[in-house]
């Protein structure tokens, strides 16, 4: 359906045209699962969209692939443009994997205390990599840099996913419509979507697409509960959830839009996290273990028959290096005291 909808214009070559066709073959149509478990000594089900299966592994595919489809197809972006892009690390991967595939070289710039395996895997993939140290200014250091680099140079392209609205579409036309189509193949309808935002495009454009079916939808962005920005305008302390909560809120988050800012412990998320591994068998990153937390806590706000979706963003993999490989401390009064997982069943 994407691809129909992004036709050919004279920047989209043929060859592209197909690379795109390919690609978009790798990216999207994830499956849904329907997550058991026992919380607070009662039986719960969440419903949970698991991106880990995408290209490179992360949610983050999506919005790389269709921005630079647009792109092209909108003629912001030509053949031999160097993509240069400040991320937390996922974008950084889903840019080099899919810029290389389309021909581009690729410059990532990104704070230096993100996780190994996310450099790593993004220097094998043939592109540059940049690190910003917390004293060149972290985060807003590296998109101040890779403006810098957009201004000083000729042929670049930026996609400039905390600002760019196809990052926004992305998810509405692919990630939403998808949810949607998954749970209605069930004869079911969501009552409430949660997600921990980092650019904010996936609860955006989720959010668009299942509030344009029914206003009365919930939707509601994530944040950590140690390290807040969402609630506070500027980020607070910090917390160990790679890819949510960097350190300003983004122009395409409008707040107004959404439902009340949920909040996740990052001792919680990484227990919650180890669970689905050690439990269900299906190795999550950290941030999918906090992406659940919001969803029980809206199983007990809804109901426990209110059906709630969220997002497995990426896999333990990248994750090797961190305390999600690590026992937390026992003495902490943890939300996971009370959650024990019981199985999961395909939604197709
Ligand atoms: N979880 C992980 C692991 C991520 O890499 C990201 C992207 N930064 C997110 C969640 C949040 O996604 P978004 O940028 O669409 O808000």
């Amino acid at each position: 359906m994407i691809v129909d909808q992004l036709t050919n214009t004279i920047c989209l070559t043929n060859e592209l045209q197909t690379k795109f066709n390919y690609l978009w073959q790798l990216v999207g149509n994830t499956p849904m699962l329907e997550i058991q478990c026992i919380y607070k000594d009662k039986p719960r089900r969440v419903f949970v969209k698991c991106e880990q299966y995408n290209l490179t592994g992360s949610i983050k595919d999506r919005m790389a692939l269709y921005t630079l489809h647009q792109s092209y197809n909108n003629c912001l972006i030509k053949p031999k443009d160097i993509i240069i892009e400040a991320t937390s690390g996922n974008t950084g991967i889903a840019f080099s994997a899919i810029g290389r595939i389309l021909g581009h070289e690729v410059e990532i710039i990104m704070p230096n205390w993100l996780s190994k395996e996310r450099k790593d895997i993004i220097k094998s993939l043939g592109a540059n990599i940049r690190l910003v140290s917390k004293e060149e200014g972290g985060f807003l250091g590296s998109i101040a840099m890779a403006e810098s680099a957009y201004n000083s140079r000729e042929n670049v392209f930026l996609p400039r996913q905390f600002e760019n609205e196809f990052n926004i579409e992305a998810h509405e036309v692919t990630t939403g419509a998808e949810i949607l189509q998954q749970l209605e193949n069930h004869g079911l309808v969501p009552d409430a979507f949660v997600a921990g935002v980092g650019t904010g495009g996936t609860v955006m454009g989720i959010g668009k697409k299942l509030k344009s079916l029914n206003p009365s939808i919930k939707v509601h962005p994530l944040e950590p509960y140690e390290s807040p920005t969402l609630s506070t305008g500027f980020k607070v302390g910090s917390h160990r959830i790679q890819g949510i909560s960097d350190e300003f809120i983004p122009s395409i988050v409008k707040l107004s839009a959404l439902d009340p800012v949920l909040k996740a412990k990052d001792g919680d998320a990484i227990i919650v996290a180890q669970q689905i591994a050690s439990s269900l068998g299906l190795g999550v990153g950290i941030s999918s273990g906090a992406n659940f937390i919001g969803a029980l806590q809206l199983l007990e706000d809804l109901g426990n028959d209110a059906i709630v979706v969220t997002i497995f963003p990426d896999c333990n993999k990248k994750y090797l290096s961190t305390d999600l490989m690590k026992a937390e401390p026992k003495e902490m009064d943890y939300f996971s005291n009370h959650l024990k997982f019981t199985g999961f069943k395909s939604m197709g």
